[in-house]
């Protein structure tokens, strides 16, 4: 059996070291990414929060517009948003997509897809 051994790693935020139990060798990123990872102080928190919303952005965004340009732009306009360079982005899509991103007083990030016409028919 493995032995296990006791390494040293750094949270990138406070600066707080901690014991990490390994099977095998692991690198000093790699150490401080998992000091950083089981931290609690707000930096690391935050972080993680920051790492789950960018995951259900790139869920929200790859399923309602695939893998291409448009998703991608999509994403850089909701990391502007997300930063504070923009306190909210709206633009036009399409012909009648109206796409609008915005942050709340939480740091949540929205974005809404929505129809501007309607299906009308004059005979
Ligand atoms: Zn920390």
């Amino acid at each position: 059996m493995a032995e296990k051994l006791e390494q040293i790693g750094t949270c990138r935020f406070c600066g707080q070291t901690r014991v990490i139990e390994t099977l095998k060798e692991l690198t000093q990123l790699e150490l401080d990414e998992a000091a950083t990872e089981n931290c609690i102080c707000e930096g690391a928190i935050e972080d993680k929060r920051k790492r789950a919303r960018r995951t259900k952005i790139n869920e929200f965004v790859n399923r309602k517009f695939g893998e291409n340009k448009l998703a991608d732009s999509i994403r850089s306009l909701a990391d502007l948003v997300e930063d504070g360079t923009f306190e909210e982005v709206t633009f036009k899509l399409y012909k009648d997509k109206i796409v609008r991103i915005w942050k709340d007083s939480e740091f949540n990030i929205y974005i809404r897809i929505k129809r501007t016409e309607q299906d009308e028919l004059k005979a």
